[in-house]
């Protein structure tokens, strides 16, 4: 495996071999890139130069095989201050794998815009005064045609500094969460493009046991995309809707059913058989999504029933570069400091249209927007009102009022607020265990948290690497022995999921930040402080 280090300032290309105890031990992706991460100074700060971000691929990522086009990028979060970690599907992910390098960290700061070509075992850094300006979707169509390869492009917030920029890839990927796009706009970089030559790896074996055993059973996933868990996830009022006072919402006009009138068709990452993306498009916008999280960030969050409206809020996102969590969150709270009479803006539940004009705003920091282009944790802090974030990320469509298990995992998240990292809600939502006791939730989180680290390691997608659907750790240890020729024991493999996840924390850790404490509004009902108190006990217990 491959490094390439990018300081930005001085145009200084170093590249060298990754250790091989590193790739056997922390085998790729989130694991070698979190070690990379806390090689930058202590207490960095969040938009300086010395702050890196590192994009890596790991062995399975050069495979032609559904689910293995995914990559991962690291970074000091601009938005919690924390370990910062978003995973981008698309086509990125495997031409990446193909140009020789398989990690690259960025830092420093170039005094003009510029871009970088990662291209046959290294990186050039060309400028990008003509890009500057330009929206993600249209860097990466003008980079798509001077260079050709894939691009992964920030929009105007990220040049902007919001604290919650993302970065974008193919209009409908993203590295949406804790502010990648951020740390790139801060470092005056555009755009990366990927130009892979390498050959695709094939493996005819594990290809039929995912199309036998394990795709079959993502149907729901293949027909209506992510959109599909809403019904359930309301059903068991979890669903976080008029910013967290209740848990539930009257869907019918916002769920996967009602997204039907826009669809226009299926859409896939490289070589996958799920495609779970789909394409949705009004008279002014077309879009990939709405994603489930972006129907409630903008829709039940918002208690907005206006689908059209978040159609086009998710475009104008995307296309801006914004993560929709972090965003429908951050006008949820300025709803609530309006109501409260602590900003003068004029917002309330149910202004679908408003919205679209708001995400604009916030990209460009005009008026209110550069209030909310600040995120929840620093809104909170400039007007004394109590918003909703865990460690300085707002969390995503899963109430923990309804799932015990979420309240632990959004506190022992490295990023903060997150579903992703131990996707402890879909057993519960299963009924593997009762989603409303704290009993054995942090055995389930545990467990989950030190598998996810592994596969984000790989980097294979979470959707496909579902145990509750028959793909666990003997599948992972299968995966890595085909894309390395290395075999790894179940056990072995659990350490090393805890010790990746125990590094990220790390990080953490000389950064000032412990497990997160949940918001009182969290506790109003359902969920009492004792139970998270208790789960949080048992999981201290079990990290030892
Ligand atoms: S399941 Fe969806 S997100 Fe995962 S690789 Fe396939 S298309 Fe991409």
């Amino acid at each position: 495996m491959s490094l390439a280090i990018v300081d930005v300032g001085s145009r200084n290309v170093k590249l060298s071999r990754i250790p091989e105890k590193d790739e056997r031990e922390l085998i790729g992706g989130k694991g070698i890139a979190t070690k990379l991460l806390l090689s930058i100074p202590e207490k960095a700060d969040l938009l300086s130069p010395e702050n890196a971000i590192i994009f890596a691929v790991g062995p399975v990522n050069s495979f032609r095989l559904s689910g293995a086009s995914r990559m991962t990028a690291v970074f000091k979060s601009p938005l919690t201050g924390g370990y910062g970690e978003s995973q981008c599907g698309g086509f990125a992910p495997h031409e990446m794998a193909l140009t020789g390098i398989n990690a690259l960290m960025i830092t420093g700061r170039s005094d003009r815009p510029v871009y970088l070509v990662v291209e046959d075992g290294s990186v050039e850094v060309k400028p990008a005064d003509h890009l500057w300006g330009l929206d993600a979707f249209e860097t990466e169509e003008a980079l798509r045609k001077d260079e050709g390869g894939e691009v992964i492009a920030i929009g105007q917030a990220g040049e902007n500094l919001v604290r919650f920029a993302c970065i974008t890839h193919r209009r409908g990927r993203q590295f949406g969460r804790a502010g990648g796009g951020a740390v790139l706009g801060s470092k005056r970089v555009k755009a990366i493009v990927f130009k892979g030559d390498g050959e695709s790896r094939i493996d005819r074996e594990f290809e039929e046991f995912l199309d036998e055993q394990v795709i079959p059973k993502l149907s729901a996933l293949q027909e209506y995309g992510t959109p599909n868990i809403m019904w359930l996830v309301n059903k068991s009022k979890s669903l976080p809707s008029y910013y967290w006072e209740k848990s539930e919402f009257d869907i019918e006009s916002i769920d996967a059913e009602a997204m039907l009138k826009y669809f226009v068709r299926r859409n896939a990452c490289y070589s996958c058989k799920v495609a779970c993306g789909r394409i949705s498009r009004t008279e002014r916008a077309e879009v990939e999504g709405p994603e489930y999280e972006t129907l409630y960030a903008f829709g039940s969050l918002l208690g907005n029933s206006n689908l059209k409206s978040i159609i086009e809020a998710n475009e104008l996102a995307d296309r801006l570069g914004m993560d929709t969590i972090s965003l429908g969150n951050a006008i949820g709270f300025a709803i609530t400091l309006s109501r409260l009479g602590k900003i003068d803006e004029r917002l309330d539940f149910g202004e679908g249209e408003k919205y679209v004009e708001l995400v604009r705003k916030v990209a460009f920091r005009e008026g209110v927007g550069n209030l909310l282009a600040e995120g929840v944790a620093r809104m909170e802090k400039l007007t004394g009102v109590e918003g909703v974030h865990v460690n300085g990320l707002e969390p995503p469509a899963y109430d923990p009022r309804g799932i015990f298990g979420v309240a632990l995992a959004y506190s022992t998240s490295p990023r903060g607020a997150c579903h992703m990292r131990s996707c402890a809600y879909r057993p519960n939502l299963a009924g593997q265990l009762n989603r409303l006791s704290p009993e054995g939730q942090a055995q389930l989180v545990k467990e989950l948290e030190d598998f996810y680290a592994v596969v984000d390691s790989l980097v294979y997608c979470r959707f496909l690497a579902l145990p509750q659907i028959g793909m666990g750790w003997e599948d992972v240890a299968r995966l890595l022995e085909i894309s390395t020729g290395r075999k790894y024991g179940v056990e072995q493999l659990k350490r090393i999921g805890h010790m990746i996840h125990s590094m990220a924390w790390e990080f953490n850790r000389r950064e000032g930040i412990e497990y997160g404490r949940l918001p009182s509004k969290l506790f109003e009902y359902g969920l009492r402080r004792e139970d998270f108190e208790r789960m949080l006990g048992e999981y201290v217990g079990l990290r030892g």
